[in-house]
């Protein structure tokens, strides 16, 4: 027996998602579709609303639903030190530790050659224009510990140098070769803790 035209659509969008194959779609799919009261309309108004309500932040290109978002809106956190990170998840992350009081930018991506992504995709002139009024004292480079995080962090030290910032990079503890939104928050944490100098 075939599923029903609905069905198998379903089925087809969710096997789109990272993580997940046929067999747990049609899991999901059979889910929603014996789930009771209005959870299958909640979960496709939450999916339609995801995309609406979230935007970037103008400041510093996190995920968030007012701009300013509230951590570059809160006048408690450090606005002299700034965390540069490859995803907005990166940001979630690191927040989840509690270890960190500074700011955030988030570059959207890494700079990579081999995929044909350079420096001018990525959110780095809107980095250097935070660094004009002279209030920021350190930037911490916390892309991942890959070829192309580590690649990123050496352009942007050489950027960020001459502007007279201290520059750091997060140290041991997240996993070569990881990626930061996987590593646990202890983990991250001293990562964070014991970032050297660039
Ligand atoms: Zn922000």
């Amino acid at each position: 027996m075939a599923y029903t035209p609905a069905l198998a659509r379903l089925i087809k969008l969710l096997s789109e998602m990272p993580g997940i194959g046929e067999k747990t779609a049609a899991r999901l799919a059979f889910f929603i579709l014996r789930s009771k009261g209005s959870y299958a309309a909640d979960l496709g108004t939450a999916i339609s609303a995801v995309r609406e309500n979230t935007r970037f932040c103008s400041i510093c290109f996190g995920l968030t639903e007012t701009d300013p978002c509230t951590i570059c809106d809160n006048p408690k956190r450090d606005d002299t030190l700034i965390c540069v990170v490859e995803e907005p998840s990166d940001v979630i992350a690191i927040e989840r530790t509690l270890g960190f009081r500074g700011k955030y930018h988030v570059l959207h991506g890494s700079i990579s050659p081999l995929d044909g992504r350079g420096p001018d995709e990525l959110r780095i002139k809107e980095l250097l224009r935070r660094m004009e009024p002279g209030t920021v004292q350190e930037v911490v480079l916390a892309t991942n510990p890959t070829v192309e995080g580590e690649a990123t962090a050496v352009y942007l030290a050489r950027l960020l140098k001459p502007l007279g910032v201290e520059v750091s990079r997060i140290a041991h503890g997240v996993p070569v070769g990881g990626h930061l939104e996987y590593a646990d928050h202890v983990t991250l944490g001293r990562a964070i803790e014991g970032r050297r100098r660039m």
